[in-house]
This record gives C-alpha cells, sequence and structure tokens, in this order.
C-alpha cells in the first residue's frame, strides 16, 4: 500500500463514449495531450488510453496510439496505460498489437469474458495467457482489469503459471450492464479473491462512480475517474471536462487525508520500467 496516498487514474476517452453524449470528450491526440495535461495537474498519476481514428471511431492502430503518446510525452510527465480491451467486436491480435509495437509502461489486461451491455467481451485463458506473456517480456506492467468475481480468481491461475510477477495492480470494473452492480459487498468480495498485497482500482461505471470513489478511498483501494466509465458530474448534469471529475477525486482524498499520488510515485511503486 501507497502510505498516506492514492492513485488517480482519467479514463478520459475509452471506446463507447461519443461528442453526441458528451461534447468535451478528447478524441484527437491533441486533445487528448490537453487533457493528460489537465488531469495531471488536477491530481491524476495515470492516464489511460483509448484513441480514435479520424472518424471518431475507437481503433487499437499501434501508429494512432504513438501519435497521441508523443503528444503527452511532450508535455506532461503522467504515466500511460493504453488499453487491450479495445472497444467491442476487436480480435485478440488487434487488441494486443500496441502493446507489442509500443511497450508501454502500462496497460490493461482484461482478465475473463463479461456481458457489456447487450454485447460482449471475450477472454479465455489462452488469450490471456498470450497476453500476460507479451506483457512480461516487454516488462510492461499490466492492470489486472476483472468484471467478474471469477475473473479474479482466473487471475491467479496466470500468477500461479508464473506469467504475472508482482507488484499485481488490479481494476475493478463494476456496475457495467449485464455484470456485477456496484456493492461494497461485490467489491468485498473481489479484495478477498486478490492475492495478497495486491492493490487495486475501483471503476465505478455510471451513476456508481462517485460511491466507488468513497469505496475506495475508505477501503484502501485507488480511484478512476473520466468519461470512459462517467460523463456527468452530478445527476443530469454533464462534467465539464474531465479533469473537473479528477479534481473532485483528489478533494475527496485529501478530506481523507489522503494525497494524490504522483507520476514518480507509481514508477516507483509499481516498479515500472524506466
Ligand atoms: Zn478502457
Amino acid at each position: 500500500m501507497l502510505d498516506g496516498k492514492i492513485v488517480i487514474t482519467c479514463a478520459c476517452t475509452g471506446a463507447e463514449t461519443s461528442k453526441a453524449l458528451q461534447p468535451a470528450l478528447p478524441i484527437t491526440a491533441e486533445e487528448i495531450a490537453e487533457t493528460a495535461v489537465a488531469c495531471r495537474e488536477a491530481g491524476a498519476a495515470i492516464l489511460h488510453l483509448h484513441v480514435r481514428d479520424e472518424n471518431g471511431k475507437p481503433t487499437q492502430d499501434p501508429k494512432v496510439f504513438r501519435k497521441a503518446i508523443e503528444m503527452i510525452r511532450a508535455r506532461t510527465d503522467i504515466v500511460v496505460e493504453i488499453t487491450t480491451g479495445g472497444a467491442v467486436g476487436d480480435t485478440a491480435d488487434e487488441r494486443l498489437r500496441p502493446v507489442i509495437e509500443l511497450e508501454p509502461e502500462m496497460a490493461s489486461l482484461d482478465c475473463g469474458t463479461v456481458n457489456f451491455g447487450d454485447e460482449y467481451i471475450v477472454n479465455t485463458l489462452p488469450v490471456m495467457r498470450a497476453f500476460a506473456k507479451e506483457f512480461k517480456a516487454r516488462k510492461v506492467r499490466p492492470t489486472l482489469e476483472c468484471f467478474d468475481l471469477g475473473h479474479v480468481h482466473a487471475s491467479r491461475i496466470l500468477v500461479k503459471e508464473g506469467l504475472l510477477e508482482p507488484p499485481y495492480h488490479y481494476g475493478f470494473v463494476l456496475n457495467v450492464p449485464g455484470a456485477v452492480p456496484f456493492s461494497l459487498d461485490a467489491l468485498d468480495s473481489f479484495c478477498r479473491a486478490m492475492p495478497e498485497g495486491a492493490d487495486y482500482t475501483v471503476m465505478g461505471i455510471g451513476r456508481s462512480s462517485l460511491p466507488a470513489q468513497y469505496a475506495a478511498i475508505a477501503r484502501g483501494g485507488w480511484i478512476r475517474v473520466g468519461f470512459e466509465d462517467n460523463v456527468y458530474y452530478s445527476k443530469g448534469v454533464l462534467a465539464e471536462s474531465n479533469a473537473q471529475l479528477v479534481a473532485r477525486a483528489a478533494r475527496l482524498a485529501r478530506e481523507a487525508a489522503l494525497a494524490p499520488a504522483t507520476p514518480a510515485d507509481v514508477r516507483a511503486y509499481l516498479k515500472l520500467k524506466k
């Protein structure tokens, strides 16, 4: 555990959110870099990155990731965690490509199959093993994303097989339609199933975003906010920006005597590669 500090991740774009739903959604590399700077200033240490093509459609094209990462790097030291969840319908090979070609500091690694509204996300154990092997070979620190209690147990198979190395960082994604609703009880059960000493970020989707932040603060977890998870600031009121959501998370943390961790804190604590 990071003593006296809490890590705030901003998932600023996602694959499913649109400008129609949230006009302030950052889409281009310029917009994403600008968001990264603002979120870092507001207290975020990690930027969870999805990118879009010129038509605003989600893409796993490494060239598009590279452009966004270069623009972010030129302006801020925020840790960049790229997605390998991608968008609904992407193949496993497409999802993994940016990890292989760009070798980022961090990337998400989905730990199982789950309903995603009327769609579904498929991650078989062989796919997870293949991902974990490539992450390990490139020293990319995974955020082990779990949408279901079974996913936490599946991750432990990878641990047992030596495909994952500590420090372990989990991402518990709660309140996805068709998956596990957010509750303290659900969060507790996920936490109990983790390997000892693992850290976790609580990702509350939609209206569960704020309760998930309070739960993370109370329970020793870390926070994720951003338009991928939730576009509102309060009921019926759209957030003005990703940074506005980060600023509130940082404020809540400070009220609980937790300082937002810096990117340097995260790099040291999660032993990210140089
Ligand atoms: Zn994502």
